[in-house]
Parts: C-alpha cells; sequence; structure tokens
C-alpha cells in the first residue's frame, strides 16, 4: 500500500469506529487466518448475574450469601460484581472480611469471623467433595452459565450460578468472518463446558478453555503454529500479553486500559462488527482502493 492509501484507510477506519494505532496493523488484519476472542465481556456482555444459589443441607441461605460476597468484595471479577450485587438487592449486610487473597484465574480466599471462606472454581476446591453438586452444575454450564463453588472451612456450602449473555453482534460477526474465509477461536477461563456451549452459541468452532491468565499466551503461541496469522480480541487485564503477543491484537473499547495499551487495533465501544469494519478497511487499503 502506498503512504497514501494507509493515511486514507487509517482515517475512514477512524470514521467507522475503528482506531489503528500502528499503520503495520493496517497492512497485516487482511493476512489474518484466525480471529480469537476472549469470551467474558468481548463475545459477552461481560456483566454476568446470578441466577442459582445451590445450597448444602447443612448451611443456611443468607449466611452462606453474605459470607461470600464479603470474600467477593474485595475482588473486581465479574463474578465477583454479580455475587456482591446479588448479596446488596437481597438486603444483606456484609461481615467485616478479616484476610483477603485472590487467586488470579481461579477464584478468593478470606477469612470472616475466623472461617475460612472460598469462593472459585472447582480447581480451587481440591481435597472436598463436589459429587453432590457434579450433574446439577453440568446442566447449567451447558446452558453456557458458570458455575463456581463456595466453600466454608473444608466444606461445599453452595454451588453458585452465574449467566452472562452473549451480545446481539457476536453470532453475526462470526457467521461473517466464516463467509469471508477466516477461522475463528475462543479462549477463555471459564470451565470447559460453559466455554464450549457459549461457542456453539455464536459458531465458534476451536475452542480452548480453563486457559489461565498467564497461559493465554501460549494459548495464541498455539494458534499460531502452521504458521496461522491470529488476531485476537479481547477486554480484560488478562488479555493484555495475549493481545501483545498476536499478529494483530484488537481491544474491545469498552475494556480496560491495559487491554487497550496493549492492543494493535481499538474498537470503539463494544460492538464486534468493527472486527468486520477493520478487516474492510485493511483488504481495501491493501489494493488501494483509496
Ligand atoms: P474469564 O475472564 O475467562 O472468566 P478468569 O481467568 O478471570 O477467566 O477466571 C476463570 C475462572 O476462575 C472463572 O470462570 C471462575 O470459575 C474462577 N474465578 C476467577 N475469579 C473468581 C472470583 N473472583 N470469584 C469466583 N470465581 C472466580
Ligand atoms: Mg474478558
Amino acid at each position: 500500500a502506498t503512504p497514501t492509501s494507509i493515511m486514507v484507510g487509517t482515517g475512514r477506519a477512524a470514521e467507522l469506529g475503528v482506531l489503528f494505532r500502528k499503520s503495520e496493523a493496517l497492512q497485516r488484519l487482511r493476512e489474518a487466518d484466525v480471529v480469537a476472542f476472549d469470551k467474558t465481556g468481548t463475545l459477552t456482555e461481560g456483566k454476568p448475574v446470578l441466577t442459582d444459589l445451590i445450597l448444602d443441607d447443612d448451611f443456611e441461605h443468607d449466611d452462606v450469601l453474605s459470607l461470600v460476597a464479603a470474600a467477593e468484595s474485595r475482588s473486581e471479577h465479574p463474578i465477583a460484581l454479580a455475587i456482591v450485587a446479588a448479596a446488596q438487592e437481597a438486603g444483606l449486610s456484609l461481615p467485616q472480611v478479616e484476610h483477603f487473597d485472590s487467586d488470579p484465574g481461579h477464584g478468593v480466599i478470606a477469612t470472616i469471623g475466623g472461617r475460612k471462606v472460598r469462593v472459585g472454581s472447582a480447581r480451587m476446591m481440591e481435597g472436598l467433595d463436589l459429587s453432590d453438586f457434579e450433574h446439577t452444575l453440568q446442566r447449567f454450564a451447558d446452558e453456557g452459565k458458570t458455575p463456581v463453588f463456595a466453600a466454608i472451612g473444608d466444606k461445599i456450602a453452595a454451588a453458585i450460578v452465574v449467566a452472562d449473555v452473549v451480545k446481539p453482534t457476536s453470532t453475526a460477526v462470526i457467521a461473517r468472518l466464516h463467509a469471508l474465509g477466516l477461522q475463528t477461536a475462543m479462549i477463555s477461563g471459564d470451565n470447559k463446558r460453559t466455554a464450549a456451549a457459549i461457542a456453539a452459541q455464536v459458531g465458534i468452532d476451536e475452542v480452548r478453555a480453563e486457559v489461565l491468565p498467564a497461559d493465554k499466551v501460549a494459548a495464541i503461541k498455539a494458534l499460531r503454529q502452521g504458521g496461522r496469522v491470529v488476531a485476537y480480541v479481547g477486554d480484560g487485564i488478562n488479555d493484555a500479553p495475549a493481545l501483545a503477543e498476536a499478529d494483530i491484537g484488537i481491544a474491545v473499547g469498552t475494556g480496560t486500559d491495559a487491554a487497550i495499551e496493549s492492543a494493535d487495533v481499538v474498537l470503539l465501544g463494544g460492538n464486534l462488527q468493527g472486527v468486520l469494519n477493520a478487516l474492510t478497511v485493511s483488504r481495501a487499503t491493501m489494493k488501494n482502493i483509496w
């Protein structure tokens, strides 16, 4: 492309709500073979709500919800926000937290009233018996909802289910990418069943789930195998290293500063239609269409 067409292309993209922060990205995007997406906050709205709390018989609902919400009140994770909001809606007051620790990609651990409270994925509940919940939770996960566990002391007190809706544009954008000859993938920290259900809902065929924040870069490298050019679309702090690693990093404008700063391309707002606009402008620019 000529310098003039790159300049025009960058301007045209800006009119469409796509900010190319590097001119190389404008040239490279049209070569993408696969577009990989983060799940939460990228393909989905990223504002989950608590839909179900499945209580163990030995525990009391409000007691569990207030302890769990207190533990989550120090976390910024969307799941934490959903749990705290549910406790507020129920009019519960939250007990004092004596100690707090977060385990990124797994959950949180707190000490409250001398009791150890853990909230997070199955992997965080090592050594505890989850078998009573397994069947029910698989059903929720197959609907694309995310189950987490709450342990109080050394007993599972409840399973908590949160649901996040797919953005209205996600399915159409994925279909259009396929029609343009690209492959699509999803990288998520969420459990395999939930991730697979959301991927099926939007039509993505390649899924990497239960990916720890530190392993998102390795997931991008794996997608790149065989010489594939990989674009990655993400919004979270967790996504920043993967956005930098991808051949073209695309940040969702509603995302975190860390993601935006690590990206080559920034979409205005949360609409994934911007991915298609970016691709269209890149293709037109490289043909010197302007
Ligand atoms: P993602 O953004 O794709 O959900 P994360 O790495 O942030 O990925 O989280 C992965 C999983 O870890 C979540 O699906 C959940 O099971 C668990 N988890 C992480 N943080 C929390 C938290 N604050 N409360 C409960 N569970 C959490
Ligand atoms: Mg996200």
